[in-house]
């Protein structure tokens, strides 16, 4: 059997930023905890996101969730002690629509933020080509802009804050692969790919989409799986290109000018299931919409690709809270690609839920049990 120094009440499998900020709110509250994964800490999609934080989206509680880590953020370092801050810069979010169903959709989205106290608002294209220079305006029918979205200069800076931060108050990170879990009489036992175990009370699964698979042993079925999607870095540009954070909803294309000089450009079409990735026809993709929508980006080249995963739900909702008849056993997972800006706020359900064994701490739209009667209710529109 596996020991850490002080015998753990909770395991947190998987080293994130969902599992880290687990941890580090567990902690504050006095819980023992041991953080689990095979790689390290901030090694899954952590060390690939590039740190995008918005509030416009169009459910409410995601809209909570992401206010409330937003506020969290702009007190990184006060919060948490952190050494280093991540920054967090309100460059603003440009949603561009060129389908008249997507600009309603924005439309409404926007009218439910103002309710709110979101200070978004509707742009014609005239004032979104007077935001972004070059921006191609033929084809576009407006958008929705929110001046206090913005984007974390450095992306990396959460999970290591929340992980020394956690660490001080007792917390402790083990490098092994989990290969299954145990139901037993007062807890869980984990069995590692080195072949020892742990015994646990309780357990969080923050394994983003590989959660589906340490689960299913137990016959629990989780609704979840991993979508690739593509971010494109160039070499630094000194003159600004693009301000400020453009995102094509129609296209699945976005475009940012990153603090370090580089443009990074996303291609979030989501592959059919199973399909594979070819390079070519990516870069392809990227450069003919790059070129289509704003002027500037044809001279733009773009050296570096990089693949990542987001852990997609049916109706692209977070899974967070108990599971089936498991007691003890807590997802934090189904992060359908804004895991980073909701880590503080989902942390902090997780560990209430953790605490409490209460599922009313739970945003009913991210309960897992959503799904028992296959029916689904409302998808999140604003995921891209
Ligand atoms: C291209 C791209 C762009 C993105 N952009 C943004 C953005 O701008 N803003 C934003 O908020 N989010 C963004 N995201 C989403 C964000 O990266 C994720 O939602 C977030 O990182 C999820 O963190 P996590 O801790 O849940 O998962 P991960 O960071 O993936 O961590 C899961 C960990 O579990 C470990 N693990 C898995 N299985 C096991 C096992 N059996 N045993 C032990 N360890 C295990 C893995 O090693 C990994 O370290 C983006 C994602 C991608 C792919």
């Amino acid at each position: 059997m596996t020991t850490v120094n002080n015998a753990p009440e909770v395991a947190i499998i998987g080293a994130g930023v969902t599992g880290m900020a687990t941890a580090w709110h567990l902690s504050q509250r006095g819980v023992r905890v041991v953080v689990i994964d095979r790689v390290g800490v901030g090694s899954g999609m952590t060390a690939i996101q590039p740190g995008g934080v918005r509030t416009q989206w169009a459910d409410n509680d995601t809209f909570e969730l992401a206010k409330e880590s937003q506020s969290f953020y702009e007190n990184f370092v006060e919060r948490t002690g952190a050494q280093k801050d991540p920054e967090l810069v309100h460059c603003g979010y440009a949603f561009v629509a060129s389908k008249p169903e997507t600009l309603e959709a924005l439309r409404a989205t926007v009218k439910e933020q103002n309710a709110q106290g979101v200070e978004s608002r509707m742009l014609t294209p005239d004032e979104l080509a007077e935001m972004v220079p070059g921006l191609a305006v033929d084809h576009i029918l407006g958008g929705s802009f929110n001046g206090s979205d913005g984007y974390l200069n450095s992306p990396g800076a959460p999970v290591a804050g929340f992980a020394a931060g956690a660490m001080r108050e007792g917390a402790e990170v083990l490098l092994e692969a989990v290969k299954s879990l145990e139901r037993v009489a007062d807890g869980w036992v984990l069995h590692f790919g080195s072949g020892e175990t742990m015994n646990v009370k309780k357990v969080v699964v923050a394994a983003g989409a590989e959660s589906a698979k340490l689960l299913a042993p137990l016959g629990v079925e989780l609704p979840l799986v991993a979508e690739p999607r593509h971010l494109f870095y160039s070499d630094p540009i000194s003159e600004r290109l693009i301000e400020p954070l453009v995102i094509f909803q129609d296209e699945h294309f976005a475009v940012k000018h990153l603090a370090d000089g580089s443009v990074l450009a996303s291609d979030l079409v989501p592959l059919p299931e199973g399909a594979v990735a070819d390079e070519s026809a990516i870069r392809r993709d990227l450069v003919a919409k790059g070129n289509r929508l704003i002027e500037t980006l044809a001279y733009v080249r773009f050296p570096v690709m990089v693949t990542g995963y987001y852990d997609v739900t049916p109706d692209q909702q977070l899974l967070l809270g108990p599971v089936g008849d498991l007691p003890g056993l807590v997802l934090a997972c189904g992060l359908n690609g804004r895991g980073m800006m909701l880590a503080p706020a989902v942390g902090r359900v997780v560990a209430d839920v953790v605490v409490s064994g209460n599922i009313e701490a739970v945003p009913t739209s991210m309960r897992p049990d959503r799904f028992a009667d296959g029916v689904i209710r409302k998808r999140e529109q604003m995921v891209i």
